[in-house]
């Protein structure tokens, strides 16, 4: 299958081909014939599978299809996004795959000025690619009007409900004419995801190109029991025993990403965060050392690491575990793109053991959980026969100890070299039993060979340092 055998124009097959793109992937072998047909879509679809050009194709084809003609000022087709750098690379997208058509579009996002959006709208746009909150701000400004939508994309759905968008999309739907196309993706659907798109499709083509809530099939993943004090270290040697030249770590927190960062630069690994608070040229800035390798760690919340495409991103570190299952698909997405392999490895403290069964309940699948013993040996943990639903920590209260500052405590669950201690039943020594990982040492083994040094006994970790165990929160933190 070609893609011009999907009934693709040659401007837009010649601007794929261009990219590289010789095979249409499944997502879009199933949504362009389905989008140009005029049928509303929803699409299932992870990151990584080519969804933006299954969208972007179909829709530059159909837009295409009536000449600009200085009258229809109005925006024709509209994709909304949650974050900036989604939104922008799906802008991008456009830009390539229309340089062969007349189309024109524009990005807006909040965090910079409204002038170059207002000149934009002003000069007349096919396509807007948009964030929620700042586009509404222009509709009630009167700077865009949205009477004219012929197509609405809503990409990553479930992420702009997550983010609180609810509203503002529920606002945005009433300024577009009630017909219209509307192709509507997700990663995942929960209640309301599926809710909103109930309500906006009609006669759907359902296009699921993997089974839903699960991962991309060709991210290797594994995990590590290390006391969240320990986890600096013990990520510092991953990267260097690894030789890992391209990592992404995700922080639960703002605070926490800026102190990782900053304590793995001390340690010589170039890293830098990325995160809400920080402005869009920081973001811009860390986004393209990242990809030029001119550091080897992005440290970022999940909300601003949302979209990054980065090619070839080998290496995801999940640096604590989402408490929302979901949010573990989605970051491990960012590996293994566009059918190449990736590695995904989740730290996980004990009070974090919750969330991974969680997680592997969500995706139907056992994430091979090992810890390092105190020669520095990898050791597989066997699962405990039963799953306590104990132990999870609120949001915002994993990311202790985060900046390479010991915090006292050690978490029973080993790992590093807990200084401090005070916990009643730190004994120096691995404490077995149960089946749980207990104790353990602080090294990754990496790249395979045998790390040096110390296998980091924990010194008086106790039961009841480290992390909490505040009751479980579906919420969302605010601090990311
Ligand atoms: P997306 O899921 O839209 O974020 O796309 C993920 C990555 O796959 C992007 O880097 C695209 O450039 C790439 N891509 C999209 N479609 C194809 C294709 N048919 N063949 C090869 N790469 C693709």
């Amino acid at each position: 299958m070609s893609f011009s055998e999907l009934g693709l124009i040659p401007e837009l097959v010649a601007a794929v081909e261009a990219k590289g793109y010789t095979i249409p992937s499944p997502i879009q072998a199933r949504a362009i014939p389905a989008v140009l047909d005029r049928r509303d879509v929803l699409g299932g679809a992870q990151t990584g599978t080519g969804k933006t050009a299954a969208f972007s194709l179909p829709m530059l084809q159909i837009l295409s299809g009536a000449e600009f003609n200085g009258q229809n000022k109005r925006p024709r087709a509209l994709v909304l996004a949650p974050t900036r750098e989604l939104a922008a690379q799906v802008h991008q997208s456009i830009v390539d795959y229309g340089q062969h058509v007349n189309i024109r579009s524009f990005v807006i996002f909040g965090g910079v000025g409204f002038q170059p959006q207002i000149n934009a709208l002003r000069r007349g746009l096919d396509i807007i690619v948009a964030t929620p909150g700042r586009l509404l701000d222009l509709c009630q400004r009167g700077d865009v009007q949205l009477s004219n939508i012929e197509i609405l994309v809503l990409d990553e759905a479930d992420r702009m409900l997550d983010m609180g968008f609810i509203n503002d999309i529920k606002k945005i739907l009433q300024l577009m004419p009630a017909k219209r196309q509307n192709l509507f993706f997700s990663a995942t659907y929960t209640k309301e995801v599926k809710k909103l798109a109930d309500s906006m499709l009609h006669n759907a083509v359902e296009v699921e190109v993997a089974a839903r809530n699960a991962t991309a099939d060709r991210v290797d993943q594994e995990a590590y029991v290390v006391a969240q004090n320990a986890k600096p270290q013990f990520l510092a040697e991953l990267i260097e025993q690894g030789d890992w030249t391209q990592v992404l770590v995700f922080s639960r927190t703002k605070h926490g990403a800026n102190k990782l960062a900053k304590y793995l630069d001390q340690q010589g690994i170039g890293a830098m965060a990325i995160h809400g608070n920080k402005s869009q040229s920081a973001r811009e800035r860390a986004l393209s050392m990242f990809k030029s390798n001119k550091i080897r760690v992005m440290v970022a919340t999940d909300i601003a690491a949302r979209g990054l495409d980065i090619a070839d991103l080998p290496h995801v570190v999940n640096y604590e575990l989402p408490n929302i299952p979901e949010d573990y698909v989605h970051r491990i997405g960012r590996t293994g793109r566009a059918g190449k392999a990736g590695n995904a490895v989740s730290l996980v403290s004990d009070v974090e053991e919750g969330y991974l069964w969680d997680i592997e309940k969500t995706m139907k699948k056992n994430i091979p959980l090992f810890r390092i013993d105190d020669r520095g040996e990898k050791i597989a943990v066997p699962r405990p026969a039963t799953r306590s639903k104990k132990s999870r920590p609120a949001p915002g209260q994993q990311n202790r100890g985060g900046g390479g500052r010991s915090q006292g405590g050690g978490g029973r669950s080993g790992g590093g070299r807990p200084q401090g201690g005070g916990g009643r039943s730190g004994s120096g020594r691995p404490q077995g039993g149960g089946g749980r990982p207990q104790g353990g040492g602080g090294r990754p083994q990496g790249g395979g060979g045998r790390p040096q040094g110390g296998g980091g006994r924990p010194q008086g970790g106790g039961s009841s340092g480290g992390g909490s165990s505040a009751a479980p929160s579906r919420s969302r933190g605010r601090n990311r």
